[in-house]
């Protein structure tokens, strides 16, 4: 819990963290401990265990000798604090609404935040009586002058999904502890290795570990990260009882998964740095979105609170959403499909996609245009990455160039 845990760099804790030869036979790798219940020695032991007098496990809903390495590992790459793992991102999301808010309390948010965690609050959290706003936090004035008196909780998520805008986590943090509001950060995008939302101010860190933690393609879940024991509690006793619990496979694939992050982020973050300047050249590319770019709105922030610039690239085609249909339809290395953060290169349209959901008005009103495409490159070989990008701008480029040369009949 202490920063003193956060002993060695970032690449040593993903391999290590949470992981310990197992105490029966020395296996190196943490046992899936795929058993819902745990017998106890006796009627005294069992009694002990509910009481909290006896550490050891009781029920997998409950928790899990498996899940527990997870949670170690992730809280210690997150630079202190207390784990909790979910069976989704959703599920951490909705644990930490659960856990907060309630009839008449406040809730601020960035406005272009991942599609369901802002319909699951307006639609099912607003019949409960929780109000919320949805400003663009990445100006702070923004965020003051949502606050109310009964605000509760300010939920940032930065980069931003799928505008890639970048909030300053302490200057947020500091507007809402003076408020009385607790800070949740989704940091999804950046995973522990860019940003450590914790040590900027945050008190709580949540991920879809479906994204780059995981990294595969082949896990939902999701992780909460508590500042300290008394959110913690709230978040346990809350997930526990919803029943969003990991199951204790789908946590060992995570373990497995998480490894590997420090090598497989270096490489897609260098895939998308590359990505974005070879896009920025390409006839058929109207503008480029990645906060390594100076042309990016928060570059200078993002150099100051991320220790990369990311994985993610957002663009837009001059052909607008026909021309990123096409796009979608022409490449042929990256899979067109939603999520990201994996080793496979993804591409996907948000307006019809991920953020369908929220409904024209608020896409537009949090910058997410008809024509933007979200590119979330892998763990391939640039040049084959680029190769298939440009062949598939190249295409597009010729049909809308004959295109307008017959409006203008030439
Ligand atoms: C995918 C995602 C989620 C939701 O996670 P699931 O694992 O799909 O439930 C939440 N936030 C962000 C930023 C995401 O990308």
């Amino acid at each position: 819990m202490s920063k003193k845990k956060h002993e060695h760099r970032f690449e040593t804790a993903c391999v290590h963290a949470g992981s310990h030869p197992d105490a029966l036979f020395g296996g190196v790798s943490v046992p899936i401990y795929q058993s819902s219940t745990f017998a106890f020695a006796n009627a005294e032991q069992g009694a002990a265990r509910f009481e909290g007098r006896d550490p050891g496990y009781k029920y997998t809903r409950l928790g899990n000798p498996t899940t527990a390495a997870l949670e170690a590992c992730i809280a210690e790459l997150e630079g202190g604090g207390m784990g909790l793992a979910t069976a989704s991102g959703m599920a951490a999301i909705s644990t930490v609404y659960m856990a907060f808010l309630g009839n008449g309390i406040h809730i601020v948010s960035t406005d272009s935040v991942y599609g369901p965690s802002r319909t699951l609050m307006e639609r099912e959290f607003g019949r409960f009586g929780v109000e919320s706003s949805y400003v663009d936090t990445a100006n702070l004035a923004n965020l003051k002058k949502a606050l109310k008196p009964n605000t509760k909780m300010v939920y940032l998520e930065t980069p931003a999904n799928p505008t890639l805008a970048i909030t300053d986590i302490a200057g947020a943090a500091e507007i809402a502890h003076k408020a009385g509001a607790i800070v949740v950060v989704d940091n999804t995008f950046c995973s522990p290795m860019l940003q450590r939302p914790l040590d900027l101010g945050a008190d709580i860190v949540l991920h879809s570990m479906t994204k780059f933690i995981n990294g595969h393609s082949d896990v939902v879940s999701g992780m909460l990260v508590a500042r300290d024991q008394q959110l913690f509690n709230r978040l346990k006793t809350v997930l526990v009882q919803m029943g969003g619990t990991i199951d204790p496979h789908q946590a060992w694939l995570v373990m497995r998964g998480v490894k590997t992050l420090g090598l497989r982020m270096r490489v897609a973050q260098d895939n998308a740095a590359r990505l974005a300047l070879d896009l920025q050249k390409h006839p058929a590319v109207a503008s480029v979105c990645y906060p390594g770019l100076p042309s990016h709105p928060q570059h200078e922030l993002a150099k100051k609170q991320m220790k990369g610039f990311g994985a993610m690239i957002s663009f837009e085609l001059k052909g607008g959403v026909e021309a990123g249909r096409m796009l979608m339809d022409t490449v042929k290395l990256s899979t067109l499909a939603v999520s990201l953060g994996g080793v496979e290169s993804l591409i996907q349209h948000p307006a019809s996609m991920t953020h369908a959901s929220m409904g024209a008005e608020a896409r537009r009103a949090a910058g997410i245009t008809d024509g933007l495409v979200r590119f979330s490159p892998g763990c391939e070989a640039y040049e084959d990455l680029r190769d298939d990008m440009i062949a598939a701008l190249d295409a597009i480029d010729r049909r809308f160039a004959d295109k307008d040369a017959k409006v203008a009949g030439v």
